[in-house]
């Protein structure tokens, strides 16, 4: 038997058309929701990632602002460059993609945000909301996989969740999110011990690692929901998941690499910044 394929495209097409709705309306009221995008250097990587969030931008009607700043900038350039965002009334959110340049400190850049326009939910103010479970940003990731398991009617509540993988931007907030919903949560790292024993006790098994086919068929339960996160770059050129494909044969659902999570970061960034402007005008 095949597991359910979990389509994060066609789930982020419908929530991007929402999104076109919701922006509409909000326009009516002369309201654009507008997101700044900020790239430090040339990294291939970062750059289609910008350029990605530029075209949804677009498709759900958004204003957007994009600073391609050279690899020299200094930490303080980039921190006034901040500062000056935090004040504009046109930019809801604020996003500076990551990684940026070693001599610039990511946790500087992430505190200069205005926890209200911080987007990607990476300020500490927004991760202490998160922890507390009162919050207007999720992260994007994670936010992601909630979505899917929400469209397929996939319930966490009282479930066996591991999440494999403990990093601030995915592993952490998922399991935050999965324990918000009742989840069992277990999260797993590289120092977890008899770590295939513990993936197969999951219902729900998130894999965050950011190692090809890391997941293989003996780690999971029959029936189980398995979300790939991992974007790896293979041998062959192509992107593959932390999952190796043939747990399609033992899960009851699971997303595909590439076409599952990846799709939804996205979108979900633009669900923040809608939710960005609807709170910075009182809505
Ligand atoms: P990090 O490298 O920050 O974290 C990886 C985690 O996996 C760490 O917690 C690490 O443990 C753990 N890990 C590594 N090796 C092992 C091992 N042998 N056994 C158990 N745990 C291990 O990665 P990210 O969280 O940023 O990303 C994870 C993957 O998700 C990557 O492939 C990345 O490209 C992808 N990604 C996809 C996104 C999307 O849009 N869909 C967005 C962000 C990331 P430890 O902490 O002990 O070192």
């Amino acid at each position: 038997m095949s597991a359910v394929r979990m389509d994060g495209k066609a789930l982020s097409a419908k929530v991007r058309g929402s999104i076109l709705a919701e922006t509409a309306a909000l326009k009516q009221r002369g309201i654009t929701p507008g997101l700044a995008v900020i790239l430090v250097g040339d990294d291939p990587a970062s750059q289609i990632y910008v350029r990605n969030k530029e075209k949804a931008c677009a498709e759900c009607g958004f204003y957007s602002e994009k600073y391609a700043l050279p690899a020299e900038t200094t930490q303080q350039e980039l921190l006034d460059l901040i500062a000056q965002l935090n004040e504009s009334p046109q930019i809801a959110g604020i996003l500076c993609q990551m990684p940026v340049p070693a001599h610039i400190s990511e946790q500087a850049v992430i505190a200069a945000i205005d926890p209200r326009k911080d987007v990607d939910a990476f300020h500490p103010v927004n991760v202490g909301r998160i922890m507390v479970g009162d919050f207007d940003f999720v992260p994007c990731t994670p936010a992601g996989v909630m979505a899917l398991l929400d469209e397929y009617g996939i319930d966490p509540k009282g479930k066996s969740c591991v999440v494999v993988g403990r990093s601030n931007i995915v592993g952490k907030p998922m399991a935050m999110l999965l324990l918000h919903r009742h989840g069992t949560v277990t999260i797993c790292h590289s120092r977890t011990q008899d770590l295939a024993e513990v993936c197969r006790r999951a219902d729900i098994l998130v894999a965050a690692v950011g190692r090809q086919g890391f997941i293989t068929p003996d780690m999971v339960k029959d029936g189980a929901v398995v979300i790939d996160v991992g974007i790896n770059r293979g041998a062959d050129g192509k992107v593959h998941g932390d999952v190796d494909p043939a747990v399609m044969d033992k899960a009851a659902f699971m997303t595909p690499v590439p076409g599952g999570a990846g799709p939804m970061t996205i979108t979900m960034l633009m669900k923040n910044t809608l939710k960005a402007a609807k709170v910075q005008h009182g809505l």
